[in-house]
């Protein structure tokens, strides 16, 4: 077996492998098509006979080299990209659900996802329960029933900040008989591989910092390869039973520990068309290849700004996982001994009106609907973001009416701390 490269060169050099003559940097296929010589070498490709590209709605090289380096640096055997977060989020859950099916969600997840699953997954017939995460297991698996096909948690939850406990809960996910789906955009991979605390599949919002630069959107799912679907046959029909739309294959039975992903790919982004442009893949790349320089430097300033807050007396309270005393602080600890991301939430006293008001007084940090971005921004959910949840959705989404959510960036932290003493001062 190849020996396993290191982060920092998986960033760099994994997925474009240029042969002699071909340009060095990954190059943009700008094509919707591909060209064959005869008709039967077309056909095979559409019965999945035979493997390569031939409608980018299914697959483009480039987005496909930009995959196999996400699927390196989270150890998992394949992966996919999406146009969105949003439309991994779906596929990952769409593509072993089906109307009358159930899903265990933690209750602290992106205001977005909490949305798809709640609202428009609901109108599909595909119901979600939403737990606590940090309750007991026994109160955790109360929420499972017969018909539960999957687990979904993030392992740094938007805007809350939960670290969450992988290892325990995947262990109550196999216990089900389901997988355990971890959205993974806040550590990134350079901080945090759920695959190895027995995850088994992946979404990313690529939009956030494995792009970095708030220049393109972009979602990825990656397969894990170890979840057993044979095992519970009956669960995933999807997979374990003939697909008419391909002449009656089967997809443990043809792709092995890759029949998920293949099915996310040659079925869902055949029929639903959520594909990410060639151009945003390529730019995502370039993302990719400063990650591991660009995360540290994301918690070392985090981290600072944190402490700086603790200190003030205007500030009623901080959540940060990397704050000793914080609830998640050994959690942390454990699974990301490394830093956990830039993001953080804090509160000020004199609660919702003064916090909005620090924020319009803030000049070198803006407030803009992003989050994991080089540049350091605000954003207020429950103004923004999470404006749809009630009262107590927020509550139970970890979000208070005050919460402010402050996405460090890599500027020099001084600079981004005298931005914020310069508006607490004014208010
Ligand atoms: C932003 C975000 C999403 C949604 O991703 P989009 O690329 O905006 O569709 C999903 N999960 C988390 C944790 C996010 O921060």
């Amino acid at each position: 077996m190849e020996k396993k490269q290191n982060l920092e060169t998986i960033c760099i050099q994994a997925g474009w492998q240029p042969k002699k003559g071909e340009p060095r940097v990954l190059p943009i296929c700008q094509s919707t098509t591909f060209k064959y010589d005869t008709s039967e070498q077309m056909a095979d490709l559409f019965d999945l006979k035979a493997s390569g590209y031939f409608y980018t709605r299914l697959q483009n090289p480039t987005n496909d080299s930009v995959a196999a380096k996400i699927a390196a640096l989270e150890c998992g055997v394949g992966a996919m990209l999406t146009s969105s977060g949003q439309a991994a989020t779906f596929y990952a859950i769409f593509n072993i659900c089906n109307a009358g099916d159930h899903v265990v969600s933690a209750s602290a997840i992106y205001g977005g996802t909490f949305n798809l699953f709640a609202v428009t997954m609901k109108k599909l017939g595909i119901d979600f329960t939403f737990v606590n995460q940090d309750a007991s297991d026994e109160e955790i698996r109360k929420a499972f029933k017969p018909n539960t096909k999957a687990m979904f948690v993030e392992s740094i939850s938007n805007p809350g900040m939960n670290v969450v406990d992988i290892e325990r809960m995947a262990a109550i996910a196999h216990g089900e008989g389901v997988p355990l789906i971890v959205d993974n955009t806040f550590p990134t991979p350079i901080n945090f591989r759920p695959f190895e605390w027995g995850a088994d599949i992946i979404v990313h919002s690529t939009t956030k910092y494995m792009d970095g630069h708030a220049v393109s959107l972009g979602g990825a799912i990656v397969d894990g390869g170890k979840f057993d679907w044979d095992a519970h046959a009956d669960k995933f029909p999807g997979l374990t039973q003939p697909d008419e739309s391909y002449h009656g294959l089967t997809y443990t039975q043809s792709f092995g520990n890759t029949a998920y992903l293949t099915k996310a790919v040659v079925q869902l982004m055949r029929d639903l068309g959520s594909a990410q442009s060639p151009q945003n893949a390529f730019l995502l790349n370039i993302g990719l290849e400063t990650l591991h320089l660009r995360m540290p430097r994301h918690c070392e300033n985090a981290q600072k700004v944190a402490e700086y807050l603790l200190s003030r007396p205007e500030i009623a309270w901080v959540n940060y996982p990397g704050l000793k005393g914080n609830k998640y602080y050994d959690l942390a600890q454990k699974y990301m001994p490394g830093g956990t991301c830039g993001v953080m939430t804090f509160g000020l006293k004199g609660g919702r009106d003064l916090s909005v008001k620090f924020m319009d007084q803030l000049q070198l940090i803006a407030i803009v609907t992003h989050v994991a971005d080089a540049r350091t921004c605000v954003l207020h959910p429950a103004s923004h973001t999470h404006r749809q949840l009630s009262d107590e959705q927020l509550t139970a989404a970890g979000v208070a009416p005050d919460l402010i959510r402050l996405s460090v960036g890599i500027e020099n932290v001084n600079d981004i701390i005298a931005d914020i003493e310069q508006s607490l001062k004014s208010i």
